[in-house]
Parts: structure tokens; sequence; C-alpha cells
């Protein structure tokens, strides 16, 4: 196995970790664009939203839940943004589909 979020969820990359369950983990990017602005990777490798299965879907609800839950622990009381980036044209550089949570600022709409 290639991919790169895979190795850090099974630990063979190291990463900052902010948070595990059995079913998820969260890390710190490498390239922070907010002040904060964690990644939730589900342990299963899932390339990306466009292929992810009807029996996927608790586990995609569980992200989003999860990401909540990091974000009231980080302090994000006026808010945040979640993406998803998703394919070529959604600006997905590593596919294993993943959970941006971004807050400590505002974020503009559309986006870029
Ligand atoms: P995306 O463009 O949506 O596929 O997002 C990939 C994200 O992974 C980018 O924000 C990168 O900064 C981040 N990233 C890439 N490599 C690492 C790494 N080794 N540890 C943490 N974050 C990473
Ligand atoms: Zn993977």
């Amino acid at each position: 196995m290639s991919c790169l979020f895979c190795k850090i969820v099974d630990g063979s990359i190291p990463a900052k970790h902010v948070y595990d369950d059995e079913l998820c983990v969260a890390i710190a990017d490498i390239h922070p664009q907010s002040p904060t602005h964690l990644l939730v990777l589900p342990r299963k490798h899932i390339s990306s939203l466009a292929n992810a299965a009807a029996e996927d879907q608790a586990l995609l609800g569980h992200l989003l839940l999860t990401a909540n839950a990091l974000a009231q622990q980080s302090g994000l009381v006026n808010g945040y943004r979640t993406v998803i980036n998703t394919g070529d044209d959604g600006g997905q550089t590593v596919d294993h589909l993943h959970l941006h949570l971004l807050g400590g600022r505002e974020y503009g709409w559309p986006p870029g």
C-alpha cells in the first residue's frame, strides 16, 4: 500500500495526531492554511468521496461529527469551515478521503 494517509493512519509515517478512535484519526495539516487546520482521515482507505459507497454512510457521518467535536475542543466558537476536495477539479492532492477542518479566521464565498 503506497497511500500516504494509510501510512499515517498505521503510524509508519509520523504526523501530529490530535485525535483517534476506531474509525478515524485527526492530524495537523503539514501546510496549515488557518490557525486551526486539521485533517480527519478514515482508517479505511477510500480514495475519494466519489468512491464512497452506501456501506460508508455511517463512517461519513462519523467524520462530520468528529470534525465538529474537534472544532468545539479547539474553541472555534465563531464557526469554522469543513472541506472535502474531490478529484482533480476539486483540488484533491492526496487520494485518501479526508475532511479539512479550518478555523481561526474568516473565509470567503465562493471559494477560489
Ligand atoms: P487535498 O488537497 O484536499 O487532497 O489535501 C491534502 C492535504 O494534505 C493538504 O492540505 C496537505 O498540506 C496535507 N498533507 C500532505 N502531506 C501531509 C503530511 N505528511 N502530513 C500532514 N498533512 C499533509
Ligand atoms: Zn489510504
